[in-house]
């Protein structure tokens, strides 16, 4: 599974502010952003800085920061939406439905239940906006 990096990815874009996103946190080494296409109101993704497509193209160091920030997200949300679960997704491969190639965890604040289709449908950027704020002001107590 060990890809060829493309830096024309949408990602990659967004790293270089090519184009915009709704970010929540940012460090050296990781940024955190709302999916545009959310599963369920709160979808973030967080994506280290290294140009690696799959978890596997992650060294152990970057893949052990990244999870970290995985976690501090995932408890600003718990706080910020009251989310009673979580649901951590991570797709390695076109072949498990990777649609974007550079590696991101999503964390979704749902049931695996009841979350809406992968990246079927826009959310509504107000409404992702105002979300956003929640998560990020959180952010400054976890
Ligand atoms: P994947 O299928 O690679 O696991 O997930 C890619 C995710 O990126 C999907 O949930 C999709 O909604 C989201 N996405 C696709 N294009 C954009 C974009 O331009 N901006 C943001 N913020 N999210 C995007």
């Amino acid at each position: 599974m060990n890809s060829t990096y493309d830096p024309q990815n949408i990602f990659a874009k967004i790293l270089r502010q090519e184009i915009p996103a709704i970010k929540v946190y940012e460090d050296e080494q990781t940024l955190a952003f709302m999916d545009i296409m959310p599963q369920a109101n709160g979808h973030t993704l967080v994506i280290p800085k290294a140009e690696a497509v799959t978890l596997l193209d992650l060294s152990a160091e970057q893949a052990a920061y990244t999870i970290q920030i995985v976690q501090k997200v995932a408890r600003a949300i718990e706080i910020a939406l009251d989310a009673q679960g979580i649901v951590l997704m991570q797709l390695s491969g076109e072949a498990a439905g990777q649609t974007v190639p550079h590696v991101h965890f999503h964390l979704i604040p749902s049931s695996i239940h009841e979350m809406r289709q992968h990246a079927a449908q826009a959310g509504d950027p107000e409404e992702i906006k105002q979300t956003a704020l929640k998560i990020k002001a959180a952010l400054e107590r976890v």
